[in-house]
């Protein structure tokens, strides 16, 4: 069994959104203590904001983030 994350820590110390259905890894960026807003994802992505230390049935934690992909083409930008 192994333990979903919804962000990824680079070695610089940036964190980075990973998709929750695909497990695609978004684009890192410094934030202040480790949580990822809406403002800090690249385009396409979206959040669904959940408390730090929420759990998810899967075993992941915080908030979730999902991809361009598994957006779709919302805007019609692809
Ligand atoms: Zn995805």
């Amino acid at each position: 069994m192994t333990t979903r994350t919804n962000t990824h820590t680079t070695a610089a110390g940036t964190v980075g959104p990973v998709c929750e259905d695909c497990g695609r890894r978004g684009r890192a960026v410094h934030t202040d203590d480790g949580r990822l807003t809406l403002w800090d994802l690249a385009r396409g992505w979206s959040t669904a904001p959940y408390p730090v230390g929420y759990v998810h049935p899967d075993g992941s934690t915080g908030s979730r983030f999902t991809c361009p992909d598994c957006n779709g083409t919302r805007g019609g930008h692809r």
